[in-house]
């Protein structure tokens, strides 16, 4: 089939404009690449601009620190399954790449001394499971804001050139599997669009609109991760999703770890600090899944707050109203907005909330994407990058750290970046879109012109989705809920595939992007679930009430989900690059 789309041609497409994308973006222009980023938003809305707490680096401003600490702290909190190469790279990375985003333009918060504040998060320990360290970077409780909009700045500066408000559908592969860019429909015209390029990086973000309640953008449809699952590329550890202890109850806007590390705590209705019982050395700052599990027993054990019994509170009245109003100034506007609550005052309804996606595109730390091949081995796919949440490189394993995610974005952006001016070195032409390579991505997007009155619309059955995810794929799971959820989604994507849009042509472009967003979040609520079903262990977010244990013996390895629902699985890189392995433990905070 020939088509007459027109095509665009670059060196690197980018397609994403979070933190991950942008910092890629910056070091490919700034040597003089040809880069085109795309992005379904505006950049600066990328759900980057969002992150409240801040972004770890062992600068020992606040407490001594060390790289090796932060390094043995994440290994801890991802429950033993991250990439300890992967690990001990980006810890340390984390210094320097937090300097240079300091003389960049981001605006931190300082100490009396004139150095960067940081503030104590979640897992953080000095000397290998010592005394809580402060070690998160912050600007106030804006820092990815801060972030974002710098890295944005810059990228005008090298002269990126940027797609905005265009969607990307499919990446365009040739038979050989070497990826040579994407389908993207421009959303306001609804216009197709090729971009041809030498190399792709997938940046898109993560998927936790897959959950009814969860702290994401609404554009945080896992669409990268998808296109990554139908170019054939086995997807991992989709059953990692972290649940953040403090969202607003019954809302799921997130209310940062920062409320703790300044000195905030949590409460049920006996007045309990209950965190002492779970975790009494840590208490309020143990690792995200371990007080997300403590808040969901409170309420299910009857010690909830409120008239229904279904929260409970964070206190953080006690720190002042000039701590509150200088170091947490966004969450008391968010409480004060969602709440008509003013945390100066008094202590604010929480609950566990859906927040980060841990598994994504398997990359090695050079953010090369890399797919199975013969004999357990594995190789990069040619010209297929991947950073960010999208990815899986794995640095966050099980369960991710407070203030780490930040970090992976930029220093795996740096690195891939780097790694795609070589590959640009050595791959110095393009290679040509052979005949019906675009035959796919186009019919994804033709069937999505079908307007079909009668049928159910986009926004109920994303409801239903999001409703089944939450009830059989929570916090806590079981197989018998899982295996009826697992059913229940398939029924939903068969559902799917037979609907329409709405026959409205005022909203046609809008609902048409809707319909592809739920194509790829449907795609990976199948993949999170049915690779929870399949992990009969309990590990970080993975919280099994029928399998309580972890069982490293058989349950130490990454999970590996393909298109046609099947699951395999390969080991965890536990060798680090030039420090001693740190072997598993038993996790206790
Ligand atoms: C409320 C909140 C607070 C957080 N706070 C912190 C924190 O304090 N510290 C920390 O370390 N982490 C934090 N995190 C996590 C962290 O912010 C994110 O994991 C990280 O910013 C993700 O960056 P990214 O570049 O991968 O993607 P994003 O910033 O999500 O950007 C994704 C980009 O991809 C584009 N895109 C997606 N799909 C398509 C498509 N089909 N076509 C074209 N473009 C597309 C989007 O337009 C966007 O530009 C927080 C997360 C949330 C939700």
């Amino acid at each position: 089939m020939r088509h007459n789309i027109p095509k665009r041609t670059f060196d690197t497409l980018i397609i994403g404009a979070g933190g991950g994308g942008l910092r890629a973006a910056l070091q490919l222009s700034e040597a003089e690449a040809n880069v085109a980023v795309v992005s379904k938003v505006y950049p600066t809305r990328s759900h980057t601009v969002a992150a409240q707490g801040g972004i770890n680096a062992a600068l020992g401003n606040v407490s001594p620190d060390h790289w090796h600490w932060h390094m043995y702290d994440t290994i801890k909190g991802s429950d033993y399954l991250g990439d300890q190469d992967a690990i001990e790279y980006m810890c340390r990375a984390a210094s320097q790449i937090v300097y240079e985003l300091e003389h960049s333009g981001v605006p931190f918060s300082r100490l009396d001394s004139g150095k960067i504040y940081q503030r104590a998060f979640g897992g953080q320990s000095q000397n290998f499971g010592g005394d809580q360290a402060e070690r998160t970077c912050a600007a106030a409780d804006r820092t990815g804001h801060a972030i974002l909009h710098s890295l944005y700045q810059q990228n005008i500066r090298a002269k990126t050139h940027f797609f905005n408000e265009y969607l990307a559908i499919d990446l365009i592969q040739n038979q050989d599997g070497v990826v040579l860019g994407a389908l993207l429909l421009d959303i306001a015209t609804g216009e197709p669009l090729v971009i041809h390029a030498r190399t792709t990086l997938l940046a898109t973000g993560g998927a936790g609109q897959i959950f009814r309640t969860n702290t994401n953008a609404s554009i945080n449809t896992g669409d990268g991760i998808a296109m990554a699952l139908r170019a054939g590329i086995p997807i991992q550890d989709m059953e990692f999703f972290q649940f953040h202890p403090t969202g607003v109850a019954g809302k799921g806007m997130l209310l940062s770890e920062a409320a703790r590390g300044e000195g905030g705590y949590l409460l049920n209705s006996e007045n309990e600090r209950f965190m002492e019982r779970y975790a009494p050395h840590a208490k309020d700052l143990a690792s995200r899944d371990v007080v997300s599990r403590a808040i969901y027993k409170e309420v299910h054990e009857g010690r909830g707050c409120g008239p229904n019994k279904d929260h409970v509170l964070l206190k953080v009245n006690h720190l002042g109203a000039e701590t509150i109003l200088s170091r947490l100034p966004s969450i008391r506007n968010l409480a004060l907005t969602f709440l008509k609550m003013d945390m100066i005052d008094e202590p604010i309804p929480v609950y566990p909330t859906a927040h980060y996606t841990m598994g994504g595109i398997p990359t090695n730390r050079f953010g090369q994407v890399v797919k199975p091949v013969r004999h357990g081995a594995e190789e990069p796919v040619p010209g297929l990058y991947a950073v960010g949440e999208c990815a899986c490189v794995s640095v966050h394993g099980a369960n991710r750290l407070g203030g780490n995610s930040l970090l992976d974005i930029v220093v795996f952006g740096r690195a891939a970046g780097n790694h795609i001016i070589e590959y640009l070195k050595n791959n110095r032409y393009h290679i040509d879109l052979p005949e019906g390579c675009l035959d796919q991505p186009l019919q994804r997007l033709h069937r999505w012109e079908k307007k079909n009155r009668n049928s159910e619309t986009i926004p109920e059955i994303r409801a239903e989705m999001q409703n089944v995810m939450e009830k059989y794929c929570g916090v806590y799971r079981i197989e018998s809920l899982l295996k009826e959820g697992c059913k229940k989604i398939r029924d939903l994507r068969n559902r799917l595939s037979e609907a329409g849009i709405d026959d409205q042509s005022r909203v046609f472009n809008t609902s048409r992007v809707e319909a592809l967003e739920l194509e790829n979040l449907m795609e990976l609520a199948l993949a999170t679930i049915t690779s929870a079903l399949a992990r009969k262990e309990s590990r970080g977010a993975h919280s099994r009430e029928d399998y309580p244990e972890r069982d490293d013996r058989t349950w130490l390895k990454h999970s590996l989900y393909s298109l046609d629902g099947s699951l395999d699985y390969k080991p965890v890189r536990m060798k680090p690059l030039t420090v001693e392995a740190f072997p598993p433990k038993i996790r206790q905070y």
